[in-house]
């Protein structure tokens, strides 16, 4: 990009940024939550590296990807260029990649079973890191594919301190079409009840929902960087 348009991309993504912490600080306020309370991790998907980089150039140092080969072939570039990039894995994820996952994000969204448990900790074993992880819950029983049903997730925070690894809170999508506080309130319920302090919940359409019933990450993706092709 010539000058003139990467300049005008980064103001537009300064734009983007800042209504996004605006409507994040009014849910804070709202909540009496303190002002720091939130990270927003700007969903990255699909977009390539043009995209990306107005964001950085902007400020934005975490970022949410879905895929494993999508990010790999994309962040290890970008973070020559910015090394204090937290990268966030918030898609499902298969046992098979998880050796892969733990070498390229620093958080994993979308822990929901013992396999997947099994595969990262010998990952972690294997590497030395010890990759915090939030558990993906299931909402929507048989509707939603993936995510850890809410009977289960006692059994599989006992199983993650067993091998040690590290379990920062609990993650939810609301189910599509649905009013999104009441899925909320519980996923924070459920957090609550077994200690847990993270609750990564809320996208572009319900995020400042999410912040006022507690959310401590909010996953932002169209909000910042336009409508997905
Ligand atoms: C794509 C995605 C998001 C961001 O969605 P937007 O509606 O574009 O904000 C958040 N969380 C997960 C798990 C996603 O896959």
């Amino acid at each position: 990009m010539e000058h003139k348009a990467i300049e005008d991309a980064v103001l537009a993504a300064r734009q983007r940024l800042d209504a996004v912490d605006a409507a994040v600080a009014r849910g804070l306020a709202d909540a009496r939550r303190a002002a720091d309370a939130v990270t927003c991790i700007a969903i990255s998907k699909t977009h390539g590296a043009e995209q990306i980089a107005p964001l950085l150039a902007a400020g934005q140092r975490h970022f949410g990807e879905n895929r494993v080969a999508e990010a790999a072939a994309k962040w290890p570039t970008l973070r020559d260029a910015y090394p204090d990039v937290t990268l966030h894995m918030v898609g499902q994820l298969q046992s098979n990649k998880a050796a892969e996952a733990v070498a390229l994000f620093d958080v994993i969204h979308s822990l929901d079973r013992p396999s997947l448990l099994a595969a990262l900790a010998r990952a972690m074993d294997a590497t030395g890191r010890r990759t915090p992880c939030f558990i993906q819950i299931n909402l929507e029983g048989a509707a939603q594919k993936g995510g850890c049903a809410p009977a289960d997730v006692g059994a599989l925070i006992a199983a993650a301190r067993g091998v040690d690894v590290p379990i920062i809170g609990l993650m939810c999508v609301a189910p599509l079409g649905l009013e999104p506080a009441p899925w909320f309130a519980l996923t924070a319920k459920l957090a609550d009840d077994h200690g847990l302090t993270g609750l990564s919940m809320g996208m572009s359409g319900d995020f400042p929902t999410a912040v006022r019933i507690g959310a401590t990450h909010i996953r932002v993706g169209s909000a910042l960087f336009g409508e997905r092709a």
